[in-house]
């Protein structure tokens, strides 16, 4: 088994400040497991950004399960807020990939940032956004395509810093060579459709898909920061 990727975090075109934390930050390739991470944040002033930080150097230090990891994630940032009244309420999106030497594919996942998987030029979304109007689609009151334009399609369900208590979604999948794993916040999914993802992605190198996605959500708005990591099993 081996693993290459890229990753590029944007700030877009709207927003001052870029609030989207991912590692590796730069390309790289191993031949042993590997964390990818993708955290989103959010607050006021620096909240965001400290509560994104907060969340991937723990998750890189604590030991563990993927879940614990985001467990003490959640805690971290909770401590890191008390006391601190111009922090309150900063939160942050976490998804934990690690890609074990196995091929064995463990995913942690809180939030609307996402994972998916690009199997023989199929797409498939490996997390489930905890947002709002995703559960609004699960339960058949909004349908899918009606959620790219929602007022509040980006309010979050679940999220890390906002309470002691923290639901975190875990799975796992046997990955191939040849697989392509996609990581990124909602500054790319929330500016390109499904469609036009599966196509950027597709093909090249890991670093050539990553900015052609990142490109492509500015050329449609880049209304938030962009996140994306790339990764080649082989
Ligand atoms: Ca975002």
């Amino acid at each position: 088994m081996s693993i290459v990727w890229s990753s590029v975090t944007h700030l877009g075109r709207v927003r001052t400040i870029n609030q989207d934390r991912v590692h590796p930050l730069n390309g790289g390739r191993s031949d042993e497991t590997q964390l990818l991470i993708v955290a989103d944040g959010m607050g006021g002033h620096v909240g965001g950004e400290i509560a994104a930080t907060v969340a991937v150097e723990t998750a890189l230090r604590s030991e563990g399960s993927l879940e614990e990891r985001i467990r003490q994630a959640n805690r971290a940032i909770v401590e890191e807020a008390e006391g601190r009244p111009e922090l309150t309420g900063m939160g942050t999106t976490l998804t934990l990939a690690e890609v074990g030497s196995d091929r064995r594919l463990r995913l942690a996942h809180v939030g609307d940032s996402r994972a998916y998987l690009l199997r023989s030029g199929v797409l498939i979304q490996l997390t489930t956004d905890h947002t709002l109007v995703a559960e609004y689609v699960a339960q058949g009151r909004l349908r899918a395509d009606q959620t790219s334009n929602h007022p509040q399609r980006s309010l979050l369900t679940r999220a890390l810093g906002l309470e002691a208590h923290l639901v975190v979604d875990i799975a796992e999948f046997s990955l191939r060579e040849g697989d392509r794993l996609l990581l990124c916040s909602d500054g790319l999914n929330g500016m390109l459709s499904d469609r036009e993802i599966t196509d950027l992605l597709d093909g090249d190198s890991t670093e050539e898909a990553a900015w052609r996605l990142v490109e492509a959500a500015n050329l449609a708005g880049g209304h938030d920061n962009i996140t994306v990591l790339v990764a080649d099993v082989g």
